[in-house]
C-alpha cells in the first residue's frame, strides 16, 4: 500500500485476491517463509516506454507504452495489450496480477503479464492506428519472444491491432514466430480464438449453474453490457444455449430489446463498420437506446455478464440487479464489480463466478494458439471449441474442489483465487527466492 498508493485498481485486485487467501496461508506455512505474497505483488519487470508516431495531418503524437512482465513462475509471460485513454501503470498492474491466477487455473503453462498503451483509436484512421502499432512494436518487441513473453489483445486491440504488430515484429527480428496471439488465421492464428472469451464465459456459467442450482441457461434472460470482442460471442453463445440477451452497450450508452438482442446486427455495427451501439437501436425496431451504460443493470434478468470493463458494477448497480431479479453474475470483463458489488452478490446469495475464472477461456485457446505454432498445426474450430470448453468445466471444478478443501465450499471466488495460486506459489517455493 505504501509502494502503490497511486495505483487504486491495483490495490483492489491484490486486496481481493489476499483476503480470500487467508485459510490457503494458515494451511501452507512454507508459502510464508518463502516470502510468496511479499513477492508475488512486485512484478518481475515493468517496461515503461515512449512511443512516437505521426498522425495523418503530419503532427507528432506521444503516447505511453508499457509491458509488465508480473510472474513467470509457471510459464512465459502471457497476457493482452490495451490501447485506452484510462491505461496507466496501476491498471496494467492490475490486469497482469490478475493474469498470473487466472493463466494458472487454465491449467496450462503460462505466467501472467500484462501491456498496452494510453492511445485512443477511437476515430483514427486505418492508416494511423497502423504507424502507432508500428511504433509501439519497434520498442516492445525488444522485450517479447515466443519463449519469454507472448501478448495478445484486450479492449480495443483485436485481430487489425494484432496484424500490424506482428508485422512490425517480423520485419524488425526477422523472425517469423509465435510472438503475438490472436494473430488472422492465415499466420498462424487458431480458430475459435475470436469467440473464445465470450463462449468461455457461457461455459463456465452453464457449468456453475449445472453443478450448484442444477440449471441452465435454457429459457433465462440475459442483460450483457459491452458490445466488443467479449460482449458479442457471450451473447452469441448464451443465446445458442436457450437464452434471450435483451442488452448490449458502449461507453456512451444501451440499448434493450426485448425480442433478444440480433448478434449479426451487432457484428455489423461494431466489427465491420466500427460504429456506436446507438446505431442498434435505428436498425432494429423493437429496440430502445438509453444514453448512459449504467442503466443496462437495472433492466430485470436471470443471469448478468458484464463483458465492457472494470468497476463498471458499483454497489448501487448490483442492488439494482438484485432488485431486478438476477440470481446468477459472470464477469466477462477484468473486475467489472467493486468489492461493494460483490458485497451485494454475497449478502444476497447470488452464484457469482468472478473474472479471473469465467472469463480465462480467451487466454486459455491463446495458449492453444502457442501449442498449434510449436506444432506448426492448426486444428479445427471444433477441436479447438471442445478443448475451450472441457478448460472452463475444469475451471468450475477445481474452483470449488478448493473452496471446499479451504472450508468453503460453494465459493467460486475463494475458490479460483486458492486453485490459481496454490500451482504459482508451489513452483515459486521450487524455485527459490528470486
Ligand atoms: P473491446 O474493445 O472489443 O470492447 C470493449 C467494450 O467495452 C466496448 O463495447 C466498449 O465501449 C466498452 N467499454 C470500454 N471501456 C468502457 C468504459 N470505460 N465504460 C463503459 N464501457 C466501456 O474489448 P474486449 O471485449 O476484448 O474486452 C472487454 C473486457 O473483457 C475487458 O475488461 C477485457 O480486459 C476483458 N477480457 C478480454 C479478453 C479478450 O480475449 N478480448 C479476455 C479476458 C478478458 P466503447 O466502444 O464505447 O469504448
Amino acid at each position: 500500500e505504501r509502494r502503490d498508493g497511486d495505483q487504486p485498481e491495483f490495490l483492489q485486485a491484490v486486496r481481493e485476491v489476499f483476503e480470500t487467501l487467508e485459510p490457503v496461508i494458515e494451511k501452507h506455512p512454507e508459502y510464508e517463509k518463502a516470502g510468496v505474497l511479499e513477492r508475488i505483488v512486485e512484478p518481475e519487470r515493468v517496461v515503461k516506454f515512449r512511443v512516437a508516431w505521426t498522425d495523418d495531418a503530419g503532427k507528432v503524437q506521444v503516447n505511453r507504452g508499457y509491458r509488465i512482465q508480473f510472474n513467470s513462475a509457471i510459464g512465459p509471460y502471457k497476457g493482452g495489450l490495451r490501447f485506452h485513454p484510462t491505461v496507466n501503470e496501476g491498471v496494467i498492474k492490475f490486469l497482469g496480477f490478475e493474469q498470473i491466477l487466472k493463466n494458472s487455473l487454465t491449467t496450462l503453462p503460462m505466467g501472467g503479464g500484462k501491456g498496452g498503451s494510453d492511445f485512443d483509436p477511437k476515430g483514427k484512421s486505418d492508416a494511423e492506428v497502423m504507424r502507432f502499432c508500428q511504433a509501439f512494436m519497434t520498442e516492445l518487441c525488444r522485450h517479447i519472444g515466443q519463449f519469454t513473453d507472448v501478448p495478445a489483445g484486450d479492449i480495443n486491440v483485436g485481430g487489425r491491432e494484432i496484424g500490424y504488430l506482428f508485422g512490425q515484429y517480423k520485419r524488425i527480428r526477422d523472425e517469423y514466430s509465435g510472438v503475438l496471439t490472436g494473430k488472422g488465421l492465415e499466420f498462424g492464428g487458431s480458430l475459435a480464438r475470436t469467440e473464445a472469451t465470450g463462449y468461455g464465459v457461457c461455459y463456465y456459467t452453464a457449468e456453475a449453474l449445472r453443478v450448484l442450482r442444477n440449471d441452465s441457461f435454457e429459457g433465462k434472460t440475459v442483460v450483457i453490457s459491452g458490445s466488443g470482442n467479449v460482449a458479442i460471442y457471450a451473447a452469441q453463445k448464451a443465446e445458442q444455449l436457450g437464452a434471450k440477451v435483451v442488452t448490449v452497450s458502449d461507453s456512451n450508452g444501451y440499448v434493450y430489446d426485448p425480442n433478444g438482442i440480433d448478434v449479426a446486427v451487432v457484428k455489423q455495427i461494431k466489427e465491420v463498420e466500427r460504429g456506436r451501439i446507438k446505431e442498434y437501436a435505428e436498425r432494429v425496431p423493437s429496440a430502445e437506446y438509453h444514453e448512459g451504460c449504467s442503466g443496462v443493470w437495472s433492466v430485470p434478468c436471470d443471469i448478468a455478464l458484464p463483458c465492457a470493463t472494470q468497476n463498471e458494477i458499483n454497489e448501487a448497480s448490483a442492488e439494482a440487479l438484485v432488485a431486478g431479479g438476477c440470481k446468477v453474475v459472470c464477469e466477462g470483463a477484468n473486475m467489472p464489480s467493486t468489492p461493494e458489488a460483490i458485497a451485494v452478490y454475497q449478502k444476497n446469495g447470488l452464484l457469482y463466478g468472478p473474472a479471473k475464472a469465467a472469463n480465462a477461456g480467451g487466454v486459455a485457446v491463446s495458449g492453444l494458439e502457442m501449442s498449434q505454432n510449436s506444432y506448426r498445426l492448426s486444428w479445427t474450430f471444433d477441436e479447438v471449441d471442445a478443448k475451450l470448453k472441457s478448460i472452463m468445466e475444469t475451471i468450475v471444478a477445481e474452483s470449488l474442489a478448493a473452496a471446499k478443501e479451504y472450508g468453503h465450499e460453494g465459493d467460486l471466488m475463494l475458490g479460483a483465487n486458492a486453485a490459481g495460486f496454490v500451482k504459482v506459489a508451489n513452483a515459486m517455493v521450487a524455485q527459490g527466492v528470486l
